[in-house]
């Protein structure tokens, strides 16, 4: 079985994605503590000002900026705790000790830090030269009530919840999750809990793609492992087609005898691609399967890890109505020479690290096999050589994508 058409970059595979993916439109609210990970529905405006009421930046004294050109000391007359306002009314010559985040008693204009104050007793003398409005953190300073605060389409980072808690939002909008069919293809597969037959290999795949699923809060339905025959993998592909938006599989996209996915993609429904000019990964597909997607991913490990990571994640984050953001890559210099032949865009796996210098220098992991997933062992990210790349010396600068944005 081989393919006429060259292999897409992975730019054009991923454009393609991209254009022919029709979102999800529904939404559903969520629990703010359960909405990390999870897809903003609706722009979100602030309902309230931060900070709420003028407070201190600092442990100190809150003053009259104008009382200190008058005398050289005041008279401390309370105390403001966070979260206890202090009631009385300040007068001329008269200052409070006062804690970071306490409200700033009315008349009050200025913070002085406690380090540029001498006290003795009631009487407080400033000892540097404190501006006007120092160390207060006016009301709606941070945002304004019906600012906008983010824009639909945002993944939720942790400091996103913080944020929304600020507000005083206990739930928040989000778009529903993709429903995910996993199957693993190959007669070789054995499942985890069983000893391997002559010949078997473990079904690594599943735990890998279930725990990548898992860092975007999704989780899959669970197909099971597929043998390497066209009825029962037709069988199984309109099963999952039946119940999900997405259909991951991995195995038998390649041009093996025994590879029956291409063929079983094109009889069932539609393929928009096959074959990414990537190392590893190229045995990739893009298709549909009536209402779902199919992505069917190489069968060795490091190629699914690369494809998902490449393709099926801003797919998915596409298809939850996401904005999609270009990979985050940079420039580091390699450690290690490495050699390669023009053609594909290759991804091999690394360790990133700063230098003396404070430059970032990348180190390629040993095992750089398709099937070695133990390379990851000492790797931290991607060095990523472009498709006319012919080989990079030690000590030249390189692209690189860390594992974790
Ligand atoms: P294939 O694309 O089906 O020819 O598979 C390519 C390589 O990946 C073969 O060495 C397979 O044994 C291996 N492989 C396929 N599926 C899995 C899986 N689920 N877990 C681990 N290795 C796999
Ligand atoms: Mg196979």
């Amino acid at each position: 079985m081989n393919c006429p058409i060259p292999p897409l970059s992975l730019t054009a595979a991923r454009t393609r994605i991209l254009n022919t993916l029709i979102p999800l439109t529904a939404t559903e609210p969520v629990d703010l503590a359960t909405a990390s990970g999870r897809i903003l529905a609706e722009p979100l405006r602030a309902c309230r000002d931060l900070p709420p009421f003028a407070c201190s930046a600092m442990d100190g004294y809150a003053l009259r900026h104008a009382d200190l050109a008058a005398a050289a000391t005041l008279t401390v007359v309370g105390t403001v705790y966070a979260g206890s306002p202090w009631s009385g009314h300040l007068a001329a010559g008269q200052c409070v000790r006062i804690f970071t985040g306490a409200p700033l008693p009315a008349a009050a204009d200025t913070v002085v830090m406690q380090e540029q104050v001498q006290r003795d007793g009631d009487v407080i003398r400033i000892t540097g030269q404190p501006g006007p409005g120092e160390h207060v953190r006016p009301q709606g300073d941070e945002t304004r009530c019906g600012e906008y605060l983010l824009a639909a389409g945002q993944r939720l980072t942790p400091e996103h919840i913080g944020l929304l808690a600020s507000q005083g939002l206990a739930s928040v909008r989000v778009r529903a999750r993709p429903r995910v069919a996993l199957l693993t293809t190959g007669d070789e597969l054995c499942p985890l809990g069983q000893e391997p037959g002559p010949g078997q290999i473990y079904d690594s795949n599943r735990y890998l793609l279930r725990a990548l699923l898992a860092e975007q809060g999704l989780t899959a339905q669970d197909q099971g492992i597929i043998p390497d025959q066209p009825e029962r993998l037709r069988q199984a592909l309109v099963q999952a087609a039946a119940t999900a938006d997405v259909i991951i599989t991995t195995g038998g996209a390649s041009v093996g005898d025994a590879d029956w996915l291409v063929d079983a993609a094109r009889q069932l429904g539609e393929v928009f691609f096959w074959q990414v000019a990537i190392k590893p990964g190229k045995p990739f597909l893009f298709g549909q399967i009536g209402n779902a997607y199919l992505f069917a991913l190489p069968g060795n490990p490091v190629a699914v890890s690369v494809t998902f990571r490449q393709l099926v994640y801003p797919a998915l984050l596409a298809l939850m109505g996401g904005a999609v953001p270009l990979p985050v890559r940079f420039r580091a210099k390699t450690l290690t020479a490495l050699k390669k032949p023009p053609g594909r865009l290759e991804f091999r796996r690394a360790w990133l690290a700063m230098d003396a210098q404070g430059e970032t220098t990348v180190t390629a992991v040993d095992k750089q096999g398709s099937h070695q997933l133990s390379g990851f062992g000492t790797a931290n990210g991607f060095i990523v050589l472009e498709p006319d790349c012919s080989g990079v010396a030690a000590g030249e600068w390189v692209s690189v994508e860390p594992l974790s944005p």
